[in-house]
């Protein structure tokens, strides 16, 4: 066996549950008429809707859900998931991850890991990020094209994870926080380089992405937090500059999804065309107006500076970087309450890969601590996701025509939103990746 089938097989015998098999067996059997299923629940929010319903059913042929409602009548030759008292919503979105890494230690993750060792753990956090509820991501910055793979492994039922819209490598400047600073100019990493500067080597690398299978491109509009530049909020291009990632992008049908905190960068990032700005931990008042008039989304990780803190000497950060988390982590809260009352557009987004996959929806709480209802939370993980991502038509909602991606939680969200921290159905496709204990199966 050649180290590269031993890899394999390793990775399919360690990841393909059984959960996953009857989906690839019907697959095979292409002349099986598709499967029936209905899922019973007291309680549904479906995406879209303002309020929920009550006694809902979904039912579901093959892959997609073909109706949804109260009280629908269910059809004989039926498979019944009766889910009881719980409530049911779509699948949730997370619009900014980086599922293919999770920090241990800063230097150690830099000097002594290869991509190999990120790509091979990558299948791991793919299934906790599902299993939490999450059945689709953004995925917004990777090494090595390791995003590609690990979507395409998905894709063909290789490995259980959420569907994932890719960005492969970050689009940044020299010296950026895209790229690696703070060390001897003769150290040389030797990844590809998501570094452009100027606008021919931003088409050109923007082309290269699209080529190697990036779905989304992200920019860094500006300096960073987990980085060692000097400023948090410096724009990194200019106005020209991000104009070029966006049009070059559009060209190929790509939408940009920005990095950027600053004010002035964020700002210029909108008016260069962006479709989000992630963090915009500094956005001013004319910056939000400015996203309001363009449709801008915001997508802001309002959770995950409390990881950070918390365990930033185990991580090993170095002191310059814990002092900026510091810094702007309140003032992003602060901000994100000045957006939400304001009426900007916002999905929701996490950073997830930054504290551990599978948390995602400890952010939920955040966001309604800090201005939202929980109603608003949940549509910022579910039909405002799906519009950012362009996928109306695929997710983010129960409906007709759409992939039967359905979670349940045991309690009523709208009443404590932590409730979407205790997952525990979670379909993808018409493929039960998780279902408690008590659940009962039956036809009719
Ligand atoms: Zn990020």
């Amino acid at each position: 066996m050649s180290l590269r089938s031993a890899a394999l097989a390793f990775l399919v015998g360690a990841t393909l549950s059984t959960s996953l098999l009857p989906a690839m067996l019907a697959a095979q059997d292409s002349s099986a008429a598709p499967r029936r299923v209905a899922i019973r629940a007291a309680h549904m929010i479906d995406g879209r809707s303002p309020r929920p319903i009550s006694n809902a059913v979904v039912l579901i042929e093959g892959e997609r859900i073909t109706a949804a409602g109260s009280g629908l009548a269910i059809p004989a030759g039926t498979q019944v998931i009766d889910l009881g008292s719980a409530t049911i919503l779509p699948g949730l979105v997370d619009c900014h991850t980086h599922m293919t890494s999770q920090p241990t230690n800063y230097y150690q993750d830099l000097f002594r890991r290869s991509p190999i060792d990120v790509a091979v753990r990558s299948h791991v956090y793919a299934k906790r990020t599902v299993e939490a509820g999450f059945t689709t991501v953004r995925d917004v910055g990777a090494g090595e094209f390791i995003d590609v793979a690990l979507r395409d492994a998905i894709n063909d039922g290789s490995v259980e994870g959420p569907r994932m819209v890719v960005a492969t490598l970050t689009v940044g400047a020299t010296g950026g926080h895209g790229d690696i600073s703070g060390f001897s100019p003769y150290i040389k990493f030797g990844q590809f380089s998501g570094i452009a500067d100027g606008v021919d080597e931003i088409r050109k690398l923007v082309r290269f992405e699209v080529k190697n299978g990036a779905d989304v491109i992200k920019m860094i509009a500006t300096a960073g937090v987990l980085s060692e530049e000097e400023s948090v909020g410096a724009p990194q291009f200019s106005a020209e500059e991000m104009k070029a990632v966006v049009d070059e992008a559009a060209m190929w049908g790509r939408k940009v999804a920005a990095h950027a905190h600053g004010a002035e960068g964020i700002k210029r990032a909108i008016r260069a065309g962006v479709a989000s700005v992630e963090h915009a931990s500094l956005i001013d008042d004319e910056g939000i107006r400015l996203a309001k008039e363009r449709g801008t989304y915001l997508v802001m990780d309002v959770y995950n500076d409390d990881y950070i803190l918390a365990e930033y000497s185990r991580l090993g950060y170095p002191d310059q970087i814990i002092e900026k988390e510091r810094k702007v982590g309140r003032m992003q809260r602060e901000s994100f309450q000045r957006a939400v009352r304001a009426g900007a557009k916002m999905a929701f987004g996490t950073d997830a890969g930054v504290y551990p996959h599978g948390w995602n929806a400890k952010q939920f709480a955040h966001m309604v601590r800090w201005g939202m209802t929980p109603m608003q939370a949940i549509q910022a993980a579910t039909v405002n996701a799906a519009d950012l991502l362009g996928w109306s038509d695929r997710i983010g909602a129960l409906a007709p025509g759409l992939y039967a991606d359905v979670i349940a939680v045991p309690g009523d969200p709208l009443a404590d939103v932590t409730e979407l921290e205790r997952v525990n159905f979670v379909m993808k496709g018409g493929t039960v990746y998780k279902k408690p204990e008590s659940v009962t199966t039956s036809s009719r």
